[in-house]
């Protein structure tokens, strides 16, 4: 088939473009209140010790629907809020709706003591000189001991002042809440923020996990990062894991907690608990390993 003639595509090109920026617009404006209106929730996904696949905590993932967009993945908005500003106000409404659930699982009992729900930072919110302080005393308020708090620190863009996250991060940590690097290894989340930032754990990204049966580098890439994580004294945990054979590799090199659709996909709260209740084991031992 010819090629079609030059202006045709140019015009479809600008068209699109133009539907994307237009669509952008338009979240960017939803996203202004969203959280007021009731609009947002939050979904929960597990992270299991790899050795006894025994649930050590969650993840809470941002949701949001709205009634005409419908529902907007997290990928679309959160770049967008962190631009606008708007990310203060959701972070906030995560973290709150993160200590209530944290409250009402450690009163119904489904939170054991080595249980934590980890909330993701953009890294804007840690540029703000009170935001650690601000997050222990809501702790404190709410009688929730730090250790059931964890944060993962996300970022989309240029990390601007190191030495202020440091400072956050550092009275977080002093204060028992484990900090996670997430997405290492790609874009933003650099070696630079091992050097700088306190961390007492390594999120290994989805894109080194996703090809390991197939990849021969990709292997070699993730048994690197964890031992470059353990040489620093820090724990490992893969994003992303939906097969056995992922698994079972990262076990064997000693990654030590995982997380990923093979497990469980991020799972509304009431359905998360009644998750926890049913889960069994079912990793194959190694003697069956094929990767
Ligand atoms: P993330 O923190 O790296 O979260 C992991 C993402 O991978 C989640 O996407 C999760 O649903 C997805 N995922 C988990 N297991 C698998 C799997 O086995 N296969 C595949 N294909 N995907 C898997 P989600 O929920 O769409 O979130 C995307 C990103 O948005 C997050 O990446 C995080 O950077 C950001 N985000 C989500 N919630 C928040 C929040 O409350 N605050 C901030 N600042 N960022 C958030
Ligand atoms: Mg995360
Ligand atoms: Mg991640
Ligand atoms: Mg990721």
């Amino acid at each position: 088939a010819l090629p079609p003639p030059h202006g045709f595509s140019v015009q479809c090109y600008s068209e699109t473009l133009e539907a994307q920026q237009r669509h952008r617009l338009h979240v960017q404006q939803a996203l202004r209140g969203a959280t007021e209106r009731g609009e947002m929730s939050l979904a929960f996904q597990p992270k299991l010790r790899l050795v006894d696949q025994r649930i050590t905590g969650a993840e809470a993932l941002l949701r949001w629907h709205h009634p005409e967009l419908g529902q907007i993945s997290p990928g679309m908005f959160i770049p967008l809020a962190e631009a606008s500003g708007d990310i203060f106000a959701i972070g906030e409404w995560v973290l709150e709706e993160a200590m209530r659930t944290i409250a009402d699982w450690r009163q119904q009992g489904v939170l054991g003591d080595n249980f934590h729900i980890a909330v993701n930072v953009a890294a804007r919110q840690l540029a703000r000189k009170d935001f650690a302080e601000g997050l222990l005393c809501q702790l404190a308020a709410r009688r929730i001991p730090a250790r059931f708090l964890a944060i993962e620190v996300t970022e989309s863009g240029l990390m601007s002042d190191m030495q202020n996250a440091r400072q956050q991060l550092a009275q977080l940590t002093q204060a028992n809440i484990a900090v996670a690097i997430d997405d290492f290894g790609t874009g933003h989340s650099s070696l630079a923020y091992i050097k700088t930032l306190p961390f007492s754990t390594l999120k290994i990204d989805r894109a080194f996990v996703m090809d390991l049966e197939e990849c021969d580098v990709d292997r070699q890439l993730a048994r690197t990062i964890t031992q470059l994580a353990h040489s620093v004294g820090c724990n490992v945990v893969a994003e992303g894991i939906e097969t056995a054979p992922q698994a079972m590799y990262l076990r064997r090199i000693g990654c030590e907690t995982a997380q990923g659709y093979y497990f469980s996909r991020p799972l509304p709260a009431n359905e998360f608990t009644h998750w926890c209740d049913n889960w069994h084991p079912h990793l194959p031992s190694t003697t069956t390993e094929t990767v």
